[in-house]
């Protein structure tokens, strides 16, 4: 019998409600040793938007940043700048305050110079929020790469609620995804392709979906939506953390979504890229795409990557492209030839 034992971080502290960002000065105070040095990064938006705001809540609590930076990018360049910041302020904590860019290198040049990182997202677009994975870009080159995970996460309700329709959709797709994920994963293991298929992230991935396929219909902008839908992609990011690597929430849809990177890049969103992904992924595996339609039609997603911009020839480019994006991984693609007779299929669902 073979005994495994693994090592997992968990976060310190997770808050996701409304007015959460008032209690950020005393989460820091409670959860950093004393006269720990804080730089806060953020991205232009959220200086402009909500800059005045955090300062004022600091202020009130006599907590103050040794330092600053906007970050316009993830690129290593943003990530060098950073370290110089922690390096020259021997800071002992980055506050990262933004979307997912801000996110990114925030944790990446954290984990870098082995100090922890509080994560603050402003948008429910997708599960880097909270994860061990950090994507940066580098000579024109993206690669995810494995961090430590965040010490906290701080979810304002009030504010998430201010983020673009689009973007919470984006979180949801990124979330349903975890479907056609799980399913790759298992299949891979099947084959004998990895070695090991982690029955409990598998549960925590399909828990952040099922949980959107029993919720009633209601606003996505509403606080108990988006309390839901930021809870699913913390299981995703936990999901990923207790696999050791980006399984459980990535498969074949997701090397779909790469691909259309390559083709159209920044034409839509990862998450909304994604979900139609899983349509297809889903198709391609033969199955009834009855009730997950229902599902996209709950949370009116796009259902065909026309919806995204994209046409028939590029569809089918990026599907032949997509398996080359993780050559390193078995999904259904390495099990289809994108023949005449998918075509068929997908036009029967009309997602093409
Ligand atoms: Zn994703």
């Amino acid at each position: 019998m073979t005994i495994l034992s693994r090592k997992i971080e968990i976060p310190h502290f997770t808050s996701i409600k409304s007015d959460a960002w008032e209690e950020l000065p005393q989460d820091i105070i409670e959860n950093t040793p004393s006269g720990t040095k804080v730089i806060l990064a953020v991205d232009p938006t959220v200086e402009k938007l909500y800059g005045k705001k955090l300062k004022s809540i600091f202020d009130k609590h006599k907590v103050s940043f040794c330092d600053e930076i906007i970050i316009e990018d993830s690129d290593q360049n943003q990530v060098d700048k950073l370290s110089q910041l922690i390096l020259k302020n021997n800071a002992g904590l980055v506050l990262g305050v933004g979307g997912g860019r801000t996110l990114d290198v925030s944790q990446y040049a954290s984990h870098c110079n082995k100090i922890p990182f509080i994560s603050v997202p402003t948008t429910p677009s997708h599960d880097g929020i909270f994860s061990p994975v950090a994507v940066i870009r580098n000579n024109n080159k993206t690669s995810s790469i494995k961090v430590n995970m965040p010490l906290g996460v701080v979810v304002d309700l009030e504010i998430l609620q201010n983020a673009p329709i689009d973007l919470i959709k984006a979180g949801i797709g990124d979330t349903i995804s975890n479907l056609s994920a799980v399913k790759d994963w298992q299949k891979s293991y099947q084959v004998k392709h990895c070695k090991v298929f982690d029955g409990y992230s598998a549960l925590q991935s399909k828990l952040a979906y099922e949980r959107l396929v029993t919720i009633r219909k209601m606003p996505l902008n509403s606080k108990e939506f988006l309390q839901i839908l930021v809870e699913g992609l913390i299981l995703n990011g936990m999901a990923m953390e207790m696999a050791n690597n980006s399984l459980p929430c990535s498969g074949a849809e997701h090397m779909f979504s790469h691909a259309l990177d390559i083709i159209g890049p920044k034409r839509s969103l990862h998450g909304l890229q994604v979900a139609v992904g899983t349509l297809i992924t889903e198709c391609l595996r033969g199955e009834d795409l009855t009730e997950i339609l229902k599902l996209f039609d709950k949370f009116n997603l796009p259902k065909s990557p026309y919806d995204l911009g994209f046409n028939k020839e590029e569809t089918l480019e990026a599907l032949k492209l997509a398996p080359s994006t993780r050559a390193e991984r078995y999904s259904i693609l390495n099990e289809v030839e994108i023949d005449e007779g998918v075509i068929i299929k997908l036009e029967y669902w009309k997602i093409l």
